[in-house]
């Protein structure tokens, strides 16, 4: 749509002004490093962060989120019946400040999920009232990442504002016309000139180098690749290490499997249900009925995990499911990796294809 430039001096300016109609969330700082956070001091906002432990994803799909309460009993004339109300918790005007490319792809892939085939009006009522402002990621997080190998080092089209730090100010493109209002309302922006228009050229075309590539196979490739290595030695070799912990699922921003809690009143007629995160890297996520497990070995949920990632997700929604954001890889403790999990795949169908 069109661009603009912020000063950076003026950024506490704009923040305080959305503060007046808005929640603002952004990276903080912390002990451990960054999260996101409210922002209550413009001061607290870190543009500037590496990465975070956990992706903006719990503002879209909190870790236990009420979905409906319900009243069973008698009616008017003594039948039993149920009344629902549902209930849609977190819904608030809210501005998400920072968001990195890798995480906008992840959010570009729930925006599918939760819209797609059965509609997911609880996170359909709050996305519609988040805004997002992503940053340009202008260097790698750190050794971890690999967006580069997965396409999510440019911003894809689900930014409302997106900001590229530039010589002492921000340009800030304008991707839908909510987030052109956002500027507009705001008189200390100014429309950027032909000659930032090409000096933001050069500065994203310099970006590229910077970031190295880490998979042998292009992101093209991973879905034939799982699908010819489904029977493959590594899925045993990684199940062996896998402590079953989940938290490769709990840090990731494609991850969207929860569980559903219903919590009953002592009056056994009124309760709640709730949908809380899951991870499929639990042995108790695929414990069904009468005790079975359809995938009781720690091999097997591995396998699924990074299956969904490179493979079925794509099938159903058009879009791979790992953004390169390297999140899972920093949370393993037995250093299991996706990109380390491709290249073994790769060597070992090779190696079983004698080329
Ligand atoms: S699988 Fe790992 S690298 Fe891929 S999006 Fe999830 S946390 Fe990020
Ligand atoms: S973080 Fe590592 S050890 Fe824990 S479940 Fe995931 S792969 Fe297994």
């Amino acid at each position: 749509m069109s661009l603009y430039i912020l000063s950076k001096e003026k950024l506490p300016e704009f923040v305080k002004a959305l503060q007046a109609k808005f929640r603002v969330v952004g990276p903080v700082r912390t002990e451990t490093g960054y999260e996101f956070d409210d922002i209550t001091d413009p001061e607290q906002l870190q543009l500037d962060y590496s990465t975070t432990i956990l992706p903006p994803k719990k503002y879209f799909l909190p870790q236990h989120e009420v979905l409906f309460q319900f009243h069973s009993g008698p009616n008017g004339k003594g039948n039993k019946h149920l009344e629902l109300r549902p209930i849609y918790q977190d819904v608030q005007p809210t501005v998400i400040f920072g968001v990195h490319t890798c995480d906008m792809n992840g959010i570009m892939l729930y925006d599918k999920v939760f819209a797609e085939g059965f509609r997911d009006e609880h996170y359909m009522e709050r996305r519609a009232q988040i805004y997002i402002i992503g940053i340009e990621c202008l260097h790698p997080c750190d050794e971890a990442s690999f967006c580069k190998d997965m396409g999510t080092l440019t911003a894809p089209p689900i930014y409302d504002l997106h900001m590229t730090e530039m010589d002492g100010h921000y340009l800030v493109d304008t991707g839908t016309e909510k987030g052109e209002r956002l500027l507009q309302e705001n008189l200390y922006v100014q429309m950027a000139q032909k000659e930032d228009i090409q000096r933001l050229g050069q500065l994203l075309s310099a970006k590229w180098p910077r970031f190295r590539m880490r998979l042998k196979v292009s992101k093209d490739q991973t879905p034939s690749l799982l699908a010819l290595g489904y029977k493959a030695k590594i899925w045993e070799q990684l199940g062996d290490r896998c402590l079953a912990c989940g938290s490769c699922t709990n840090v990731c921003p494609t991850c969207f499997c929860f569980d559903v809690e219903d919590r009953m009143d002592i009056n056994m007629q009124d309760g709640e249900r709730a949908r809380v995160w899951d991870s499929c890297q639990l042995r108790e996520f695929a414990l069904v009925a009468g005790g079975h497990n359809f995938r009781g070995k720690k091999s097997e949920r591995v396998r699924h995990r990074v299956m969904r990632k490179g493979k079925y997700i794509k099938q159903v929604h058009g879009l791979l499911g790992c953004t390169g954001c390297g999140r899972c890889e920093r949370a393993c403790l037995v250093n299991i990796t996706i990109p380390a999990t491709i290249n073994g795949l790769h060597d070992e169908m090779q190696l079983e294809s004698g080329s």
